[in-house]
């Protein structure tokens, strides 16, 4: 995995980084307990990035950083929270694969440039970053990390333009890809959505406090109330003038990532005017009437498959049972990207309970198949549990092609449905039969008020492609 970029040094392995959650809140007044708030707000972001976490405020007159390796709960405490009162705060929690996982590429990220001090944080994955790094690089700039906020900022740094909000504007319009970010500058909170609409970003309020979110989880944590989501190309910015909205570039074909309503966000988030508990139980009632199958037991996979096994029981009339037990206490930081230590932690988190599936005829349901790991080991499992036959059911469609948007859903090859039959999948896991949910099942079971989806791990339509993308992702 050492190849290297063509037109920059960027290590391959730290391209697949940004699957992120970030939070901004703007309040009228120098507001004591700002940083409590976002800390609360990336406690329920967590399930988004668990590599590292960080805080951002501006108080009086500066901004202060904090951020770490780690969960939000390790990173921050009382003491360290106490000591960032401001009037505008931001916050980010870290997702990244092998190769990227450094403090220097933790967010909130903090430029001092001519135009002024500007804290970013960002959720998505440029697919043109490279060559506007080449670019810069060239002018003289320096990288400090991997991340496409820096080239963001490098290019607010460089832009011709003297306003901060104007050349962050321009900034913007020279970038392509996913890109969901919040930015502070020294009097301002800026939100801005790409023109697809890949990644969430909602706005909410609490009494006078303004709060951007990735997911209305975060929202709900603190008390604040959804007020709409940002749409695809939008930016807002939030002062003491009050909140204005513009439209920055042209709007593109919608393009919302379908791979955060089939597994990434929270049950419990509204996206786009759909509850994401609902879409993925709406899945499983699909996948029941597309599967039909015969059986004793319907078994989520915990805790992504619950939500979809619910939908598949009502609409089959197959008990659901919780024959799986999850060890909740497990996270993953000590993940490895070998073989032998990602089957040893699925083992660990995830336990069959015997009484339950000894002789029966049990239906194990997972929202997806991405290397075929999880269910191979999940199933092998259930088997020593004496059950008599075990079928797979997947609520999404066959995961085919990589993701160049900052879902981490692996390289082409490592898909295993990029390289065999759901026959051929089917023994390999050791399941008795494997049905996955089709694509018109996914997309009816998805009520929203965007027009398209992302579905280009399913299919492998992407509506943008970088030059580097089709090489770095295979
Ligand atoms: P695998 O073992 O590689 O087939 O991964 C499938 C399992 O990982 C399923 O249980 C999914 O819920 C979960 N999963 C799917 N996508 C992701 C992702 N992007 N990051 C982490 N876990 C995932």
């Amino acid at each position: 995995m050492d190849r290297e970029y063509s037109n920059s040094n960027r290590r391959l392995e730290d391209k697949m980084e940004e699957e992120c959650g970030i939070i901004g809140i703007y309040s009228p007044e120098h507001t004591k307990n700002i940083a409590d708030l976002t800390y609360l707000g990336l406690h329920a972001l967590q399930h988004r990035g668990q590599e590292s976490a960080g805080i951002c405020v501006r108080g009086e007159d500066r901004f202060k950083t904090y951020k770490d390796m780690g969960f939000v709960t390790n990173v921050f405490d009382e003491e360290r929270l106490a000591k960032m009162s401001g009037q505008m705060s931001l916050g980010h929690v870290r997702y990244s694969t092998t190769g990227s996982s450094k403090l220097v590429n933790a967010q909130p990220l903090l430029i001092n440039s001519a135009k002024g001090e500007l804290a970013l944080a960002h959720n998505g994955n440029l697919v043109n970053s490279d060559e506007i790094r080449c670019n810069l690089e060239k002018q003289g700039a320096i990288f400090h990390s991997n991340l496409d906020t820096e080239v963001i900022a490098h290019l607010v740094a460089h832009s011709f333009k003297d306003d901060i909000i104007e050349a962050f504007t321009h900034s913007l319009q020279q970038v392509k890809g996913a890109y969901s970010i919040i930015v502070l500058t020294e009097d301002s909170l800026i939100a801005a959505r790409d023109p697809y609409g890949f990644r969430p970003l909602s706005i909410g309020k609490l009494g006078e406090h303004y709060i951007v979110a990735s997911e209305t989880c975060a929202f709900d944590i603190v008390g604040a109330e959804l007020i709409r989501d940002l749409q695809p190309g939008e930016m807002v910015v939030i002062n003491e003038e009050g909140i204005q909205s513009n439209y920055y570039c042209e709007r593109k074909p919608d393009s919302f990532c379908v791979f955060e309503f089939i597994y990434f966000a929270r049950p419990d988030s509204v996206i786009e005017g759909q509850n994401v508990h609902l879409a993925r139980r709406a899945m499983g009632r699909h996948l029941a009437r597309e599967m039909e199958i015969e059986a004793d037991l319907i078994i989520p996979v915990p805790s992504s498959g619950i939500s979809a096994a619910l939908g598949f029981a009502e609409e089959s009339g197959i008990p659901y049972e919780q024959g799986i037990l999850r060890n909740k206490y497990v996270g993953r930081t000590f993940i490895q990207p070998t073989q032998e230590i990602r089957d040893l932690k699925v083992r660990i988190k995830l336990n069959p309970i015997q009484e339950i599936i000894e002789d029966k005829r049990v239906v194990l349901l997972d929202d997806s198949i991405v290397r075929g790991t999880t269910s191979k080991q999940i199933i092998r499992m259930v088997r020593e549990m004496g059950a008599q036959e075990v079928h797979m059911a997947i609520s999404s469609p066959p995961v085919t092609d990589p993701c160049y948007y900052g879902v981490d859903t692996s390289r082409r090859q490592e898909l295993i449905a990029a390289q065999y039959s759901v026959e051929e999948i089917a023994e390999h896991i050791g399941a008795d039969s494997l049905a996955y949910l089709s694509q018109e099942g996914l997309l009816n079971s998805i009520n929203t008020t965007r027009n398209g989806f992302c579905t280009a791990c399913l299919n492998g339509d992407y509506p943008l492609v970088g030059e580097s993308d089709k090489f770095a992702f295979e």
